[in-house]
């Protein structure tokens, strides 16, 4: 069993790179982020909820983001392991993730932490969109389709750009990322399970890089 976080600021790349991670480890991905666009896309009341503080590029309710992880952990008991994209994100999810993992008899076996200069970000994110159909990710500077306007994976001509990828909300994000999430860290230094993988490289050497600690990471019980 294999359990890791992946963290950064937004557009570090956790999203791609826990997708690398699936389909190189068998992993599975948990995104807060992508379970709560569910969510708002099903008009559930957690989706209710959530839409306003997304938008704003704020911080969902703590109990709201650790229920969903929690039922997710039970869904998917099997797994060889799992990869937390974009949770925990302040310091009372990171202690009731390890009671969540605690009940099941888990623990975690490592962080890693994506680096990246922050003014590339918003340039990184706010060009950024995916295939509607697969969720294929593309740039509009980095990473255009082969052929303008069909998703390399899947040929469909449908796109789209998540609300909160605007100039003014990666701002907002940015700032709660450093006054509310990366303080977390200390707490995984103490356990000594952190490792940091610069974020600025292009999307293969970033994900070899961690592909290396992946493979190194002891496995748990
Ligand atoms: P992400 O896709 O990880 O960038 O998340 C998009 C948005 O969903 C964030 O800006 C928050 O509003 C919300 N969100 C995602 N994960 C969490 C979390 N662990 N805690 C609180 N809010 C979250």
């Amino acid at each position: 069993m294999k359990l890791l976080i992946l963290l950064g600021p937004p557009g570090a790349g956790k999203g791609t790179q826990a997708q690398h991670l699936v389909s190189r480890f068998g992993l599975v991905q948990l995104s807060t982020g992508d379970m709560l666009r569910q969510a708002v896309k099903d008009g559930t009341e957690v989706g209710r909820k959530a839409d306003a503080i997304m938008k704003a590029g704020q911080l969902v309710p703590d109990e709201i983001v650790t229920s969903l992880i929690s039922e997710q952990l039970d869904k998917h008991a099997h797994a060889p392991g799992f990869i937390f994209d974009g949770y925990p994100r302040t310091q009372a999810q990171a202690v009731a993730l390890d009671a969540l993992l605690a009940d099941r008899g888990m623990k975690l076996n490592h962080v890693i932490e994506l680096t990246v200069d922050e003014d590339a970000l918003v340039t990184r994110i706010a060009g950024r969109f995916t295939c509607a159909r697969c969720n294929e990710g593309y740039h509009d500077t980095f990473k255009l389709p082969k052929v303008a306007g069909v998703c390399d994976i899947c040929a469909s001509t449908e796109f789209k750009r998540r609300p909160d990828d605007n100039a003014e909300t990666v701002r907002a994000r940015l700032a709660v990322y450093r006054a509310d999430t990366a303080p977390i860290l200390p707490y995984y230094e103490a356990k000594g399970i952190v490792s940091r993988v610069d974020g600025m490289g292009d999307i293969a050497s970033v994900g070899a890089a961690i592909d290396a600690i992946v493979q190194d990471v002891p496995v748990s019980a």
